[in-house]
């Protein structure tokens, strides 16, 4: 019997396999193609998701095929005027590299399934379909057919996790509806392959807040450049994709001469999730669960943060660390978070895709009273969960910082939970604790880095516990303390609170 099938290979499917191949679990991925889904979609990861591929022992390869981006994104008017800035990072932020990562998403899902060969333990099938799934009370049962024999076959997993992407198949068995958060738009993504430097092109990304014709630039790695294009009222959307269309749109930027085509595609921007994200044993991620406007290029990077949430409780649960109903926790953590990103991109949105040439100069003028406004990348915390306490940081992803060995911190922290602190109050617990600690494998960390000690005390605290997929579960000043959130940690005893 499977510990876990995963349905779909995209980056969440092949990130949750690597995470959970790591823990020693026994998965099976299903996917339908036979390759990598060759088009350009995601070109932008965010500091979170590069120290999430660090834990799965990727981030090496990430580092190979991406690009640090420290400028942030300008979001500018009709005139070329800056609005609005998110602002962009040194090369180490607060997870420990730059917090904007650029790439062609193709080449990170090759880097995630060569990760695979590393556990023999999980297995792949491609040109596998997936076509039904039955939930029971001990198993799931899929029916899987080989869609080069044509052979139908039934597989048992004790969890199914689809990551099945917009159109999931596990979404309708679970039988959700979606929340609709309002923003659907179509627009039109043009790729293309530099032939040789365009010095005058930015670096960074520029949002074109031109009312007669939304567009994004982007910067991607080496010889690449996006342009999204919003489709305004009357285009044809056969007309849109045609060369000469295409390139009299970015005439301001680039010619025929200086780049090639890689690929024009119109996509329909959503923003939905769905309700229901977990029925028995079936649970969904990535795309399945929620789609975003890329506006701040999250769409994958919720399904990585998803995989990073999912990983660690299925391990607990199937190693009989915890019960069953950890797993509710996934959703109702997740669910606010990737809720607050989206409404953050539908904001975006608005003000990116106006159209009529008065809202625009209302607009502009608003932003315009002085220096351009910045906004920082968002942190959300949290829905209820495995955590506690009122602190703004609980809930929320612990900084990355160096040690004095010059290791980063996660290096040490391997795949269990953490206690990092003063070693007083790290040895003021009970004995219980003690226990609970030793049972778990939590890593007791005392905070003897100058980085570490600087963090707890600009946060007031003393002591700070850790999950594995390094949010914060809890903070305290005193060995009490520290016993009453040291409860949260997996026994077979309730946890979410
Ligand atoms: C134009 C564009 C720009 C984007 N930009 C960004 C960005 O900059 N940053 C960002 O983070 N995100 C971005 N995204 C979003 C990102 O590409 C997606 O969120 C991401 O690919 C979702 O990954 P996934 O693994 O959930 O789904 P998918 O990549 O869609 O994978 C799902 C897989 O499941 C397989 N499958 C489906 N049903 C079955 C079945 N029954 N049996 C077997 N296999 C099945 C499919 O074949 C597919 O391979 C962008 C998207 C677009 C379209």
């Amino acid at each position: 019997m499977l510990d876990v099938a995963i349905i779909g290979y995209g980056p969440a499917g092949a990130t949750l396999a690597n995470l959970l191949g790591q823990y020693g679990l026994s998965v099976l991925v299903l996917e339908r193609e036979a390759e990598i889904y060759p088009l350009p979609r995601a070109i932008h990861f965010d500091g979170e998701v590069m120290r999430v591929f660090e834990t799965a022992g990727l981030r090496r390869e990430v580092e190979a095929i991406s690009r640090p981006g420290l400028k942030g994104m300008y979001f500018n008017n009709a005139a070329g005027e800056t609005l609005l800035i998110r602002a962009g990072t040194s090369e180490r932020g607060p997870h420990g590299c730059a917090n904007n990562h650029y790439f062609h998403q193709p080449e990170l899902e090759a880097v995630l399934r060569a990760g695979l060969q590393r556990y023999p333990q999980v297995q792949v099938r491609t040109r596998h379909e997936v076509t039904a799934i039955e939930d029971g009370q001990d198993f799931a049962t899929l029916q899987v057919k080989d869609l080069d024999s044509g052979k139908v076959q039934a597989m048992q997993a004790r969890y199914v996790v689809g990551c099945d992407g917009a159109r999931s198949m596990v979404r309708k068995a679970i039988g959700t509806a979606m929340i609709d958060l309002g923003l659907h738009q179509p627009w039109l993504v043009f790729d293309v392959r530099l032939k040789a430097d365009v010095p005058d092109l930015p670096d960074h990304t520029v949002q074109h807040c031109d009312p007669a014709r939304p567009m994004t630039y982007c910067n991607v790695t080496g010889n690449r450049r996006r342009w999204e294009i919003m489709l305004m009222p009357g285009d044809d959307p056969e007309q849109l994709v045609k060369p000469e269309t295409l390139w009299r749109l970015v005439s301001k930027w680039v010619t025929p001469e200086q780049a090639d085509i890689e690929r024009a595609v119109i996509y329909t921007f959503h923003s939905v999730i769905a309700e229901t994200w977990r029925k028995g044993r079936l649970l969904l991620a990535g795309d399945a669960a929620h789609q975003t406007p890329p506006f701040l290029g999250q769409g994958m990077c919720a399904a990585i943060r998803d995989a990073s949430n999912l990983a660690w409780k299925l391990d607990a649960v199937l190693r009989g660390r915890a019960q069953d109903a950890l797993l509710d926790s996934y959703a109702s953590e997740r669910a606010p978070h990737v809720h607050a990103f989206i409404d953050l991109a539908v904001k975006l949105g608005d003000i990116i895709q106006t159209t009529d040439p008065q809202a625009a100069r209302e607009r502009d003028a608003k932003f315009k009273t002085g220096q351009p406004e910045i906004f920082q990348f968002p942190a959300p915390r949290l829905g209820p969960g495995v955590w506690q306490g009122d602190a703004a940081v609980v809930a929320q992803v612990f900084p990355q910082p160096m040690r004095s060995d010059g290791r980063l911190l996660d290096t040490v922290l391997g795949l269990n939970f953490a206690v990092i602190g003063d070693e007083a109050v790290l040895n003021a617990v009970s004995e219980d604790t003690r226990e609970r600690w030793q049972d778990q494998g939590v890593v007791q960390l005392p905070a003897r880095d100058p980085e570490v000690q600087a963090w707890l005390q600009q946060q007031g605290v003393r002591a700070v516990l850790l999950r594995p997929d390094r949010y914060i579960a809890g903070v305290a000043q005193t060995g009490h303390e520290l016993d009453r959130i040291s409860a949260l940690l997996p026994t077979t005893a309730a946890l979410a609170h």
